[in-house]
């Protein structure tokens, strides 16, 4: 962090020992000045006035840097433990993108299988377009991982060990800890999706790895209106390479979506403390139902990421994968029969989403045809149950006809 954290935290306490909750709401505030803001303001200019050589940190020409990024570079950096400001980017991808340049030319990454989609999209096209090479991994499989990264096939080892934890959207668990540590070993940059844990779940730079990425538009924005990411490191260099990615490449974000992302972030622990109760209600229910074959979330004590994700993280996430009976065409019939879920793609908003991921021809044929996708948000459980309970039923009628 460069921004003076003391000047968020009240006289005589010192900001690092402040908890998650609390930064989420005083992290990239102005200093407590008479006559200041409350709230950073949005600044909307695309260019500064300067002459000369200008000197690092400069505010130039916005796709550079503008003081609207600044107040959540520095927000999502403290929450993240990062030294440096983390770089907002125009959407997760953006991100994403940028952290996958970190490897060379005609390198090689080992990657999650079930990670997400356009992740696996982008890698493959780096593959054609690049030479990247790609490993396919098992993420909870933490030796056949290390494995992979040291090269033990071939004695060829990664340049990168790339981390999606729990993965997006077979909910696997990885040994966070142990693949850092292994694969720096192995001289492997990590990179953390970090998306689904958030922040407040787990804090990949503190174990070790290189660089966080984030698709902000999820829980970090928290209300389905904006597209936005983040890369986060405490390195210097590859800092100084991926804002060099962002601002050649251009994928920057508007200044409206920035401070939309902030304002969301204010909530997050409310936000996230509310949904992850409700994902654990609806988990424990929806494995009893008698329509329902097979619940995946990691705070079912017989998942099989259960262990880990009590051991590793703080709270099990929002997320659940639901395989009704009936197949694939079971799966849509519940779509087909909720009202207050809404039928959609994404998650990290306040209200629940739900999908059959299978759906796009995109998504890993090794996740099941029937596997829906649940993104509880914060309404109340109770009616959340009771819209999925009748939606599950009618879904059963329908597909025993
Ligand atoms: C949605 C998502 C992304 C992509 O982020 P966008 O903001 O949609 O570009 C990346 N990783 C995970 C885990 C996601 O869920």
């Amino acid at each position: 962090m460069t921004s003076e954290p003391s000047s968020d935290a009240a006289p005589g306490t010192a900001a690092r020992a402040l908890s998650p909750a609390t930064l989420a709401v005083t992290a990239g505030r102005p200093p407590h000045a008479p006559q200041a803001p409350v709230n950073p303001p949005v600044v909307l200019s695309s260019t500064y006035v300067s002459t000369g050589t200008p000197a690092p940190g400069d505010l130039l020409y916005t796709r550079n840097g503008t003081e609207t990024w600044s107040a959540f570079e520095d927000a999502l950096a403290t929450l993240e433990h990062a030294e440096l400001p983390a770089l907002v980017t125009g959407s997760g991808m953006a991100a994403i993108a940028a952290a996958l340049s970190l490897v060379p030319p005609g390198g090689r990454v080992v990657l999650p299988r079930h990670s997400y989609q356009m992740t696996r999209a982008l890698v493959d096209d780096l593959r054609t377009r690049a030479g990247l090479d790609v490993d396919l991994v098992d993420i909870a499989a933490t030796d056949a991982t290390l494995a992979a990264v040291r090269g033990a096939a071939d004695g060829r080892a990664a340049d990168m060990l790339w981390v999606e934890s729990p993965t997006n959207p077979m909910l696997e668990v990885a040994d966070l800890p142990a693949l850092v540590e292994g694969a720096r070993t192995a001289g492997a940059l990590v990179v953390v999706d970090n998306t689904f844990a958030t922040p407040l779940g787990q804090q990949p730079l503190v174990l070790g790895a290189d660089v966080v990425v984030h698709s902000v538009t999820k829980y970090l924005a928290g209300h389905s209106d904006v597209v936005l990411g983040a890369a986060v490191t405490s390195d210097p260099e590859l800092r100084a390479r991926l804002h060099t990615y962002r601002t050649v490449h251009g994928a920057v974000a508007g200044p409206w979506e920035v401070w939309l992302a902030l304002r969301g972030l204010r909530t997050l622990a409310l936000r996230v403390e509310r949904s992850q109760a409700n994902a654990l209600e609806l988990a424990r229910r929806l494995a009893a139902h008698p329509d329902v074959q097979e619940v995946r979330h990691p705070g079912l004590p017989g998942d099989p990421g259960h262990e880990r994700a009590a051991r590793l993280m703080s709270g099990f996430g929002s997320v659940l994968g639901v395989r009704p009976r009936g197949g694939a065409a079971g799966a849509d019939a519940v779509v087909d029969a909720v009202r207050l879920w809404v039928p959609a793609t994404s998650l990290g908003g306040v209200e629940s989403c739900l999908e059959r991921r299978r759906r796009f021809s995109t998504e890993s044929p090794t996740v099941p045809e029937d596997l829906l996708r649940l993104a509880v948000g914060v309404e109340d459980a109770e009616d959340l149950w009771a819209d999925l309970d009748q939606a599950l039923q009618q879904a059963a009628r329908t597909t025993s006809d």
